[in-house]
């Protein structure tokens, strides 16, 4: 054994176990931020379409109206550049970001999430395109269930668009739906404050 290897303590080596510990907590994190995306985009969803209302000032024309515009007429969004459909969610994630750095709040997970969350609209946008427009890979990955499938967002354009908000995985949804968590958070709010869910045109074409 050669002195330099003798010198190092047996511990100091960071043995397989750890290393595939490490590795495995990270991806943990990983898979926990890819959900905590898909609820922060969910909660947002929800909110727009609970609460939002076109006549606000600033929020009516940049959220309210879009989210009306798309619930009417789903296919609108996919006939705009890419961008225009990240644009605000993008600024959304900027601020959040800066927020959190400035109290020192941040990591690396939490990052990833705000990062997934802010580009989660393609996502949605791919939903609504099909196969043909949106190529093998993309086609692949709703397929495989990595990213929401066209049918599982399908569920949420169902008349009366009460369920099924989250738009980044097929995993959130059928376990929020099943208790019931976006019903009993409507009921809270009422109870709390007297606010009631807004009330909207059934004005569909398809989705
Ligand atoms: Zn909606
Ligand atoms: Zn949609």
């Amino acid at each position: 054994m050669s002195v330099a290897l003798t010198l190092v303590k047996p511990s100091l080596l960071p043995s397989l176990f750890e290393q595939a510990r490490h590795g495995l907590w990270m991806a943990l994190e990983a898979l926990g931020a890819w959900l905590l995306a898909d609820f922060i985009t969910g909660l947002v969803h929800w909110w727009e379409d609970a609460y939002a209302q076109a006549e606000w000032p600033v929020l009516g024309p940049l959220v309210a109206e879009p989210n009306l515009l798309h619930h009417r007429d789903p296919r609108a969004m996919t006939r705009l550049p890419w961008w225009k459909n990240v644009d605000v969610p993008v600024a959304a994630g900027g601020i959040a970001l800066g927020v959190l750095a400035a109290f020192h709040a941040l990591s690396w997970p939490l990052v990833l999430a705000i990062l997934l969350a802010a580009f989660t609209n393609l996502v949605h946008r791919w939903a609504h395109q099909s196969p043909a427009e949106n190529g093998r890979v993309i086609s692949w990955m709703q397929e495989k269930g990595l990213i929401q499938s066209r049918a599982q967002h399908a569920l949420h354009h169902r008349w009366p668009r009460k369920t099924h908000y989250c738009p980044l995985t097929n995993t959130l949804n059928p376990v929020l739906e099943r208790v019931g968590f976006w019903r009993g958070l409507e009921r809270l709010i009422l109870r709390l404050t007297g606010l009631r869910r807004r009330k909207e045109p059934k004005l569909d074409r398809a989705a």
